[in-house]
């Protein structure tokens, strides 16, 4: 009899269907070997001789090496943007300077299965959050920046605007060139220069946006990129001639940042970490909210500064929620981020995947239920079963720290008051999702939970007109929108 449940209970995890490979074709993609620095105009051999390679997650092969800039090709970078900045850019109109926003725009749309291939190869996330939500976005963000480039009297009504300078810009491997585009895009419209970092895991996008940016006829030293790690990110914020600090990635380097830079003249926007609470009522759409939970964890691996990492069920609808989730979980596929059937993609890098594993083996030492998704796994790159902690505490450093992985924790609530004090409770404020048929809950919501972004019956939607940024330790300062020109602006 027992054998018999465990046969059963073994037949309803097996897949309901099986899907034919579907890869993106890679046959179209330029890569050179070997990436130099992108500095004054020109490619660059860095100083220290020194280049590092970039992994495919997907299959742990090296795509490229990448050139590791030292603090002389930092300030060789930084020299260029100054000179541009003083001879070309700051003189140059918004209207001209808006051509060119507009022109990379174009040129990014063009290219954009180009672009879309080398990130998932690059970064591991699925060819269709590529295609469909990274590059997509990343060219709406220069097309609306280049709206806003001769129309700035329009944004601050009654003010000068002035730009700051050089603005040094270190970027995250969870959206490489969206978060090129985000921090780009604002600063060249507002008429600074620009010296960027992308992370070191994920260059190559960055570096192929340097291609198109010079392809487009850019003014040398307008917009510098140089590649390294932390190191070359530190000489970068600590340059004297770097008039603002642009930073995204996690909250213990924020710190460092911010100590770094305090008591200089350097203005500075840091979007951090995130512990994103999801909160599904009863009166929710079941299926709808089950579909917006995968979509805002698992579909890109937790690699999301606002996943909704942390679920809350209202207790009614518990078990019918983790019943349903757990189903959706065990029909993902998870596997080669080029395939188009793909929903789960690769873990950015093997150090990434060991922090998940160990935030996992935390949670079942602490005793909590863990539940790992049965899909079938590669049997070569960086992956993670999308997994679900149930039974858990709100103490556990499971619902309290950033994992940054394929890991949902899911807690339950009676009230409206309880769950906004859980919700409440960490040390983040980056987004949040509510998931309810009434619009009062919607707004009662909205005002009380301290999260820059609040979705209501959907999650991970972005858009280039609103502001993106985080409460306590998820950071300060917005990015896009208005509130995004004003980070790269002196108002008078
Ligand atoms: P994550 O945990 O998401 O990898 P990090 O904060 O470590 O985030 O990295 C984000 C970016 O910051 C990367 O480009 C990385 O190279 C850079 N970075 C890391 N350490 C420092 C530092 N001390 N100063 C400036 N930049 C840094």
């Amino acid at each position: 009899m027992a054998k018999n449940k465990q046969q059963k209970a073994k037949a309803s995890k097996k897949k309901t269907w099986d899907l034919s490979p579907a890869p993106e074709s890679t046959s179209h993609v330029q890569l050179k070997k070997k990436y130099e620095l992108y500095i004054d105009g020109k490619w660059v051999k860095p100083t220290s001789g020194k280049y590092f390679p970039s992994i495919n997650p997907g299959n742990e092969e090296k795509i490229a090496d990448v050139a590791h800039a030292d603090a002389k090709d930092v300030d060789k970078a930084v020299k260029a943007a100054r000179k541009a900045y003083d001879n070309v850019w700051s003189k140059m109109s918004g209207k001209e300077r808006g051509k060119y926003l507009f022109r990379i725009a174009r040129m990014i749309q063009e290219r954009a299965r180009e672009f879309a291939v080398i990130e998932s190869m690059d970064g591991g996330k699925p060819i269709r959050e590529s295609r469909d939500v990274d590059v997509p976005l990343a060219a709406n963000h220069f097309f609306y920046y280049a709206g806003w480039a001769d129309k700035l009297e329009f944004a601050f009504p009654n003010r000068k605007v002035e730009a700051l300078g050089v603005a040094g810009q270190i970027i995250p491997w969870n959206f490489p060139l969206l978060m090129a585009a985000w921090k780009i895009a604002p600063a060249l419209a507002t008429g600074n220069t620009i010296v960027i970092k992308p992370a070191e895991t994920t260059s190559l996008t960055a570096l192929k946006l340097a291609e198109l940016i010079h392809e487009a006829g850019v003014p040398p030293g307008v917009v510098n990129v140089v590649t390294g790690f932390g190191d070359t990110g530190a000489e970068i914020v600590n340059h004297p001639d770097v008039n603002k600090v642009a930073f995204t990635g996690s909250t213990n380097v924020g710190k460092l940042i911010q100590n770094a830079i305090a008591g200089t003249k350097k203005k500075s926007t840091l979007e951090l970490g995130g512990k994103s609470a999801n909160i599904i009522f009863e009166d929710a759409p079941i299926d709808q909210a089950v579909e917006g939970i995968v979509n805002g964890i698992f579909f890109n691996q937790g690699h999301v500064c606002c996943a909704g990492s942390r679920l809350f069920v209202q207790e009614g609808v518990a078990d019918q929620v983790i019943k349903k989730l757990k189903n959706r979980l065990d029909h993902l596929y998870i596997g080669d981020p080029l395939d188009k059937n793909t929903d789960v993609g690769a873990i950015n890098s093997k150090e990434q995947l060991d922090t998940i594993r160990k935030y996992i083996e935390i949670g079942k030492n602490e005793g909590n239920d863990i539940y790992e998704s049965s899909c079938n796994m590669p049997s070569k790159g960086y992956f993670c079963k999308p997994t679900l902690v149930l039974n858990v505490a709100q103490s556990s450093k499971l619902v309290q720290e950033e994992i940054f992985g394929p890991v949902l924790t899911v807690q339950t609530f009676r009230t409206v008051d309880e769950v906004i004090q859980k919700a409440n409770n960490t040390p983040y404020g980056l987004a949040a999702g509510v998931w309810t048929d009434k619009g009062s809950k919607i707004f009662n919501l909205t005002g009380k939970l301290r999260a820059g972004v609040i979705w209501a019956n959907t999650y991970n939607r972005f858009d280039p007109v609103s502001p993106f940024g985080g409460y306590k330790e998820s950071g300060f300062g917005r990015e896009g929108g208005l509130h995004g020109l004003e980070a790269y602006v002196k108002l008078a």
